[in-house]
């Protein structure tokens, strides 16, 4: 049994790990190569784009895949929209392992917004120094708030257009709540903007903006495919595949 795993995420990594040496399953996992030294899961992977619906179709039925596992991001959602497309086309069984976004808690100060540029227009009525955690894509939309102050945290160095006022921290996840605590201090940030990524990686950003009663510009994640079985972690995608078997 062949199943390919959509990735670029801790679920998709772990998903791997679990399903890695199951007698019986070969295991694909394919990145977008978005990130230039990505934390590879254990098994087989791909890395690149498959050339649209069509291109996945087509891998689908070269590869004579059994099962298709779409563990990509919440705010990837092309991938996802072509996942449901290629595997219909390919007849292909799919699942979608969705990741659940945050919810808010007493002593948030959270503004959720639809977009990138929504949290820009939002931010100079909300602070000065900005901790913008929403990753080097789409630092574009922040481009022009010359007023503000940028703290930019990314796995890879952003490419302009960016904030002409910008230090950039390059680092991944999983962080810690006295990390974060220490990274809004020492910067002395006042507002912070984030995705809805949800998970245990990022969150101790939440945290430490609540202890501190800063503001959060939360966007909110895109729409997805509706009609997909889908799971919330990778034990429970594991379970699924290997009751295909
Ligand atoms: P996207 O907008 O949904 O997808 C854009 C294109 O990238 C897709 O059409 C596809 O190209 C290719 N692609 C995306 N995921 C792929 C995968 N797993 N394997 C092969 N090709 C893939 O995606 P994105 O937001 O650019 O994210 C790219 C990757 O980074 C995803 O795998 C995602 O899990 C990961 N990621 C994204 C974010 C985020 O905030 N967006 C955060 C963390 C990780 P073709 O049409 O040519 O097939």
């Amino acid at each position: 049994m062949h199943v390919l795993i959509l990735g670029g995420t801790t679920e998709a990594r772990r998903l791997a790990e679990l399903l890695h040496g199951t007698p019986g399953l070969e295991l694909t996992s394919s990145l977008a190569g978005r990130v230039a030294g990505p934390r590879l899961p254990p098994g087989r992977t791909r890395v690149g784009g498959f050339g649209g619906t069509p291109g996945l179709a087509a891998w689908l039925r070269e590869h004579r895949v059994d099962a298709l596992v779409d563990a990509t991001h919440p705010f990837a959602g092309t991938m996802s929209f072509h996942a449901v497309r290629a595997a219909a086309d390919a007849q292909v069984p799919l699942l979608a392992l969705r990741r659940p976004g945050w919810t808010p808690v007493e002593g948030d100060r959270w503004h959720p917004v639809g977009s990138l540029e929504e949290a820009a227009g939002a931010l100079p009525a909300l602070g000065r120094r900005v901790f913008l955690t929403t990753g080097r894509m789409g630092l574009a939309a922040f481009a022009g708030l010359d007023d503000l102050w940028f703290l930019v945290r990314s796995v890879d160095a952003p490419e302009p257009p960016y904030p002409a006022r910008m230090e950039v921290l390059l680092d991944r996840g999983p962080f810690t709540l006295d990390g974060e605590r220490e990274l809004l201090r020492r910067h002395r940030v006042d507002v912070v903007v984030t995705k809805d990524s949800g998970g245990a990686a990022t969150a101790p950003k939440l945290a430490a903006a609540r202890e501190a009663r800063l503001p959060v510009v939360v966007v909110r994640r895109p729409p997805v495919p509706e009609g997909v079985p889908a799971v919330p972690d990778a034990e429970s995608a594991a379970r699924w595949v290997t009751g295909r078997r």
